[in-house]
């Protein structure tokens, strides 16, 4: 199970994503350079509360859920994700991705 604390750290890291976001997510990379507010950070986090301000119609880049059932779920299991997905974050919080 993944349950993020919403620390927004991942909302800062639009630059990132479009380096480093393999070829077959190429849609995602072009979406992470809409996103990007021009320092990294996306246009839609509200920096001082560091919470989405358009969560409930979040891309599907940043909506785990919907990107594993639309992109993932013939590739692995929800639980291989899931500890895909807490490896990302323990490694995004503990700043080992540099911006
Ligand atoms: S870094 Fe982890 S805890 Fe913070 S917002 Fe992203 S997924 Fe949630
Ligand atoms: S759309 Fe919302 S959840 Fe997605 S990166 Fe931007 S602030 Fe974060």
């Amino acid at each position: 199970m993944f349950i993020c604390s919403k620390c927004g750290k991942c909302c800062t890291m639009m630059k990132y994503l479009q380096q480093s976001l393999p070829e077959e997510f190429a849609d995602f990379r072009e979406l992470a350079k809409e996103l990007d507010s021009g320092d990294g950070i996306c246009r839609y986090l509200d920096r001082e509360a560091r919470l989405c301000r358009i969560y409930e119609s979040r891309p599907l880049l940043c909506n785990n859920a919907l990107f594993f059932e639309q992109r993932l779920k013939d590739l692995m299991t929800r639980e291989e994700f899931d500890k895909i997905l807490n490896f990302s974050c323990k490694t995004i919080r503990s700043d080992e991705i540099l911006q």
